[in-house]
């Protein structure tokens, strides 16, 4: 299956990543991974954490590449979940292109969403317990205006495409798991 999955950050899009990679075994896409992934001190490094640092969006021409050399690799031939991607209406596209061109489509999109009250709660928590740079209560910021801005539009783009799963993410974790699979079910 090829599955989206969006919401704003802080919304448990980690949590339920790993549970259904681990369930449906599919290969798990996380273009914020991937980013982070890229060796900080080489010049591409550099120019990522200038972006994701501040909570603003790395540009396509850094995300697509990443993206469509992971789409390239042997384990993603029949269906990946993708985590934080598409995150603009253009990078939508940009992927139903390419999913085109391999006679595919997105069978399901999940939008996990979260009282906006919660969200700066649970994103100041998990600052205490990881380290990443861009917890803290100014960058977080920028990222739900971020996410309220362009990455909430990417959801009219799936919606025009009926394959949208709304999924309350204000309940416990392992009822929005169950929330998940039933939709998915749905989907088959
Ligand atoms: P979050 O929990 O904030 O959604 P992610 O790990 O998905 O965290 O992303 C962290 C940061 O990586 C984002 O704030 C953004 O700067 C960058 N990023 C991740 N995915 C993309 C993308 N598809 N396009 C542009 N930037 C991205």
């Amino acid at each position: 299956m090829w599955i989206v999955f969006i919401g704003p950050p802080g919304a448990g899009k980690g949590t339920q990543c790993s549970r259904l990679v681990e369930s449906l075994s599919v290969p798990h896409l996380s273009t914020g991974d991937m980013l982070r992934d890229t060796e900080r001190d080489s010049p591409l490094g550099k120019v990522v954490a200038s972006y994701i640092d501040v909570g603003r969006l790395a540009p396509d021409y850094l995300v697509m590449p990443i993206v469509t050399k992971r789409l390239s690799e042997n384990d993603c031939q029949s269906g990946c979940l993708f985590d934080g991607f598409p995150r603009t209406v253009h990078q939508a596209e940009l992927l139903d292109e390419f999913l085109k061109q391999r006679q595919v489509r997105i069978d399901a999109v999940l939008h996990l969403h979260v009282k906006p009250e919660v969200l700066l709660d649970r994103l100041l928590k998990r600052a205490e317990l990881q380290n990443r740079k861009d917890d803290n209560k100014e960058t977080i910021s920028a990222r739900l205006e971020v996410y309220r801005t362009q990455t909430a539009p990417v959801l009219q783009h799936y919606r025009g495409q009926g394959n949208v799963l709304e999924i309350d993410g204000d309940q416990s974790a392992d009822r929005v798991f169950d929330d998940i699979l039933t939709g998915l079910e749905s989907r088959k």
